[in-house]
């Protein structure tokens, strides 16, 4: 049954489609104007592009279609992913070597990227959770005190008790044996993506929160102010090789947020949440997208996603905040997120596209023929709303614009006229 709904899908996006009316064959940031486009992509990653570190074999012929005889896109390009393990440039030449195109660090966007605009931030020390080089990745979007877990965790070993195998043991008699970098004392905490060991993580992160940033101290159930909370990647799920799909950063932070409320009664604040489907993300994409296009606005922005929550959610919800934005008669520099704070932006990071078209694949986290999956001809409810906390329950933004059957068939109506 799906399959006729993407074959009608298919046929709708090869006559609707306004597609780009020149054709150029440099991707790179150009000064001079040359040959701007009308259209623009913006790829998702796992389950749209590779399944784990296997390339999902669409995607090859897919970008057959979009690289000329020296491999330079057609178009322009950016690939957007709620990954946060790693730094962008170790991104591209992965993603580079596995899809056979030459992609640059400036053509990925990921979770944390638009950490770099929280300037207010940068000069106070943080607490990073997460995985893989965060110290590095964290000074390269600007923070310059950056203390993480395991600094913590070291300086406070009485703190982590879960695992008994790995509980320390103080020499001294004394609770605690701060060293220097836990001299720092944290004043807004950055969550990453999702740790390795989550017990240890949830525990700490409590005592910092409960602490105002001081876990030596007793908890304080009633501190008038929370520490600011900055959190990328909001995906509960996501897909790699396994038949079904994996525990997400969204996850681990629903985990954070219930035990969070079950100890004080309160919901956790965020300062900011990152990453799709947050409209920074997507004013920070279309901004990596026009600076491929030699600085020309763009017509039309695809997004193409597998996850209805975060892909589909989010192209939808940028699509609708660029109409609200040409309907405005004077410059608009807040940036209306729905979720965290509105944050001060400057005049590249303003929207200028007409509009975001989400194309779905179905090679990800959205199966159609999955029992567990949700049916799009019923309305959506809150039992079969599996996004964060803070997103709000509209069944608009979950409607995709097209369903496909795989990237490949995404990239035909704007593959085919190049
Ligand atoms: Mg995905």
């Amino acid at each position: 049954m799906w399959c006729r709904s993407v074959l009608q899908s298919l046929r709708l996006m090869s006559t609707s489609r306004k597609v780009s009316e020149c054709v150029c064959s440099r991707v790179r940031v150009c000064v001079s104007p040359v040959c701007p486009h009308q259209v623009g992509v913006l790829f998702d990653v796992d389950g749209v592009l590779l399944r784990g570190g296997s390339v999902i074999p669409a995607a090859h012929r897919a970008f057959r279609k979009l690289v000329d005889k020296n491999n330079n896109f057609l178009l322009p390009v950016v690939f957007v992913t709620n990954a946060g393990s790693c730094q962008r440039h170790h991104k591209a030449t992965q993603l580079s070597q596995l899809l056979e195109v030459q992609i640059s660090p400036e053509q990925v966007v990921l979770s944390y990227s638009p950490l770099q605009m929280f300037k207010s931030f940068h000069e106070k020390c943080v607490l990073v959770s997460g995985q893989g080089p965060l110290t590095d990745i964290a000074k390269s979007l600007g923070f310059q005190k950056v203390l993480t877990m395991e600094q913590l965790r070291e300086g406070f070993p009485l703190l982590d008790m879960v695992d008994h195998n790995r509980t320390a043991r103080p020499v001294s008699g004394s609770c605690f044996c701060p060293n220097s970098a836990c001299l720092l004392v944290a004043t807004a905490i950055i969550l990453f993506g999702e740790p390795i060991r989550w017990e240890t993580n949830l525990q700490l992160l409590i005592d910092v929160l409960l602490t105002d940033g001081n876990p030596a101290s007793v908890y304080d159930h009633q501190l008038p102010v929370q520490l600011p909370v900055l959190s990328c990647n909001m995906d509960l799920v996501w897909m790699a090789e396994a038949p079904s799909p994996r525990f997400g950063h969204g996850m681990f932070v629903l985990c954070l947020e219930s035990v969070y409320k079950k100890l004080t009664g309160r919901e956790l604040q965020y300062e900011a949440l990152l990453g799709k489907p947050s409209l920074l993300t997507y004013q920070y994409a279309e901004r990596q997208l026009r600076l491929q296009n030699y600085n020309h606005r763009l017509s039309t922005i695809y997004a193409v996603g597998d996850n209805l929550m975060t892909d589909i959610y989010g192209a939808n919800l940028y699509s609708r905040y660029l109409a609200q934005q040409q309907a405005l008669t004077t410059p608009n520099k807040v940036v209306a997120q729905p979720m965290g704070n509105p944050v001060k932006t400057g005049d590249d990071l303003l929207s200028s596209a007409a509009e975001c078209r989400s194309i779905l694949v179905c090679t990800g986290v959205y199966n159609p023929c999955s029992p567990m999956q949700h049916d799009q001809s019923s309305p959506i409810t809150e039992a079969t709303f599996c996004a964060h906390r803070d997103q709000v329950l509209e069944s608009e933004l979950v409607e995709p614009h097209h369903v496909v059957e795989d990237v490949e068939a995404a990239v035909l109506p704007f593959g085919t006229k190049l």
